[in-house]
């Protein structure tokens, strides 16, 4: 063999290391990212510098696996950036987790409605997460998600909502039980929560979305929203489910 063909083995033999060895794949983060995310995510913007660091690789981590499409609209860094920290947010807590139940992420031009996801007749759907045929699928209206992301959106947050509910989706049922999140001496104690809070919603008395009293997944995911949008008001108004959210979202090392 001759030296040449020696070495040109040998820097075969380098690339397919350094390419078999690449870590997980992560996406890119747009340039001017973190500007963006200072002024329009608050969750990052109230991380110490070790945070920040982490929320970014989360970021990158996540839009290394989901594809996101504009359906008759555009999508713009920021679309990507919001898309990607509503993903993080509810997962900040646990090192491991990836949304293997999630693939394509629609981005809608404006809030649609269920036949045809068009933006005719009762088109009052600002997000969903998709069963049967639309497996591993999320849609997304482009304005309710940014909104959610305003510092005047209060409680609300389109974007953590639909995550959340692929959070609960992750043992097999959108239920408004958590399994995989909530160990299971709290079961109990969180099915009777939520069934209060729920009952209290229908007596006008909780200043949780009323939405959230359709049923159990409903309530968890507002709730969920509430609880990352205005955390001090949750845990006074709220303490026990404080509590219970705390121990499903902040105390994440069970993954
Ligand atoms: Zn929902």
């Amino acid at each position: 063999m001759t030296p040449i063909i020696v070495l040109l083995l040998i820097i075969v033999f380098i690339v397919f290391m350094v390419l078999y060895k690449r870590p997980v794949k992560t996406g890119a983060l747009p340039n001017g990212y973190h500007d963006l995310l200072l002024q329009h995510v608050a969750f990052y913007r109230n991380l110490d510098e070790a945070g920040k660091l982490r929320f970014e690789n989360k970021l990158k981590e996540l839009l290394g696996y989901i594809r996101i499409h504009g359906v008759k609209t555009e999508v713009t860094d920021l679309d990507r950036l919001l898309i990607a920290a509503s993903g993080v947010i509810p997962i900040f807590g646990f090192p491991e987790w990836k949304y293997y139940n999630l693939r394509d992420i629609l981005l809608y031009p404006a809030a649609f409605n269920e036949i045809d996801f068009s933006n005719k007749g009762d088109a009052d759907i600002l997000g969903m997460v998709g069963n049967g045929t639309m497996q591993r699928m999320m849609i997304l209206s482009k304005p309710a998600l940014h909104q959610g992301f305003d510092s005047a959106s209060g409680k609300t947050n389109t974007g953590i909502h639909e995550f959340v509910h692929l959070l609960d989706k992750e043992d097999g049922d959108v239920d408004g039980l958590p399994e995989a999140l909530l160990e299971k001496q709290y079961t109990v104690p969180w099915l009777n929560l939520i069934a209060e809070e729920i009952s209290a919603i229908k007596q006008g008395n909780s200043d949780i979305n009323v939405y959230g009293a359709k049923n159990k997944a409903e309530f968890f995911a507002v709730a969920a929203e509430y609880f990352f949008e205005q955390p001090e008001l949750f845990k006074k108004n709220h303490a026990a489910l404080y509590d219970l959210m705390a121990q499903v979202f902040l105390t994440g090392n069970r993954i």
